[in-house]
């Protein structure tokens, strides 16, 4: 599960991690009001950030720094009424239905501090660098040594020596050593104790020099977090911040009915049952040259209803020129399916060919009801097995394009 920049802000403040104060708006009226509220609080530059479940903001021209509220309602305008397309968002991008205000600050140097699992050495890993910001893929590829990793003990988490180190190998100074000891260690306690899998904070910023603070303050100003869906019964507070606006709203449709459903780029849908069945006959698909429109399991208890509720998932994909159903009924019984296909038929209707392959538990029903239906779902044809089945799909949406 991802949250909102405005809510990873907050988790970090709780955590006793240093961020400018920001706040979330929805309209270009608040964001004005609240543009007047900073302005008049002192602030000379306060910055103006999308909140979309996407980063690469920046470059995009959705995080803007402005010195004046006129400023600030083009800039809310601009967010809210053009989609954000950015290298992590696809072609169509996001709409933006959030936007955040906070404080500008200067800045004197940006790095990247962040903590993932690293699943080949079975650990969580602090990786970090001073070359942070908007172009940290670009060290990654380029000059993959200035990124640091620090594993992270299973029970112990991040030992205070480690983030000393770290510190020193980011070449921090002076005072800066400690904040960003302190930093590290906050971070490092909050991503166990919120069973995240990503938090990460780019930029950290270290401010200009003042008379006050000669080697500047260390701080987070953008944040980004990621969590264990699978921990989400024991972390309320992190589950109420599930934004479903955020989601593909076919998962979601989806999710309601416990099918696995990732939307994916072509144009062919596919019901399987299993998840490894799903897996295999995506690739099969591929290997006789179409591209899926989705990885849809539709498990082996689910319900006729379910099922049907699927076909409409798939069927309301205005992509999908070719269905293919390819099922292997064990515990699922391949009449279920073959029921879901004619409600589907009446309700939706199959305007695009229909491929069906069914094998399994009560097969022979299953092809009675199908061979009953013929006439009223006329863009049906069977298939044989799984090859036949996806030469035969492929081929109906080459003719249909
Ligand atoms: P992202 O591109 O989605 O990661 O969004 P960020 O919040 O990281 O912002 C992108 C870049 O905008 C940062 O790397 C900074 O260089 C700049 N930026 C963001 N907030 C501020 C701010 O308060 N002051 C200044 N001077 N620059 C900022
Ligand atoms: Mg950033």
């Amino acid at each position: 599960m991802k949250i909102h920049e405005y809510q990873a802000r907050d988790l970090l403040a709780d955590a006793g991690i240093p961020v400018p104060s920001g706040k979330m708006v929805q309209t270009i009226e608040e964001a004005e009001q609240q543009a007047k509220v900073l302005f008049d609080a002192g602030n000379t530059k306060i910055v103006i950030k999308a909140q979309v479940h996407a980063g690469g903001r920046g470059k995009a021209g959705f995080v803007k720094l402005v010195s004046s509220v006129d400023e600030a309602r083009e800039a809310a305008k601009f967010m809210l009424t053009n989609r954000m397309v950015s290298p992590q968002t696809g072609e169509d991008g996001l709409e933006v239905k959030r936007l955040l205000l906070a404080a500008g600050v200067e800045i004197e140097k940006e790095y990247y501090l962040a903590i993932t699992v690293d699943r080949t050495n079975n650990t969580s890993t602090m990786i970090a660098s001073a070359e942070g910001g908007v172009e940290i893929e670009a060290v990654a590829e380029s000059n993959p040594d200035a990124i640091h990793k620090t594993p992270m003990h299973p029970l112990l988490g991040l030992e205070p020596y480690q983030a000393r180190q770290l510190a020193f190998k980011l070449g921090f100074v002076g005072k800066q050593v400690g904040q960003a000891v302190n930093i590290m260690m906050r971070l490092a306690k909050l991503f166990i104790s919120s069973d995240a899998s990503l938090a990460e904070i780019n930029p950290l910023i270290v401010t200009p020099p003042t008379d006050e603070h000669p080697n500047g303050l260390v701080l987070a100003i953008d944040a980004k977090f990621s969590f264990d869906d699978n921990a989400m019964f024991r972390q309320k507070h992190i589950a109420d911040m599930f934004d479903p606006a955020e989601e593909n709203p076919a998962e979601m449709r989806a999710n309601k009915f416990d099918l696995s459903y990732v939307a994916l780029d072509g144009n062919i849908g596919c019901l399987v049952n299993g998840a490894g069945l799903a897996m295999s006959t995506m690739d099969i698909v591929k290997l006789h040259g179409g591209e899926p429109a989705n990885f849809l399991d539709v498990g082996g208890s689910a319900t006729e209803e379910a099922v049907t509720e699927a076909f409409r998932i798939i069927l309301s994909d205005k992509r999908v020129q070719g269905v293919l159903v390819n099922i292997f009924g064990g515990i699922m019984e391949c009449d279920k399916i073959a029921r879901a296909i004619v409600a589907s038929a009446k309700e939706v209707g199959f305007e695009v060919p229909l491929v069906v392959r069914l094998e399994g538990t009560n097969v022979a029903a299953a092809r009675k009801i199908l061979e009953a239906a013929r006439s009223e779902i006329p863009s049906m044809t069977t298939a044989t097995d799984l090859a036949d089945a996806a030469k035969k799909v492929c081929a109906a949406v080459t003719v249909a394009v």
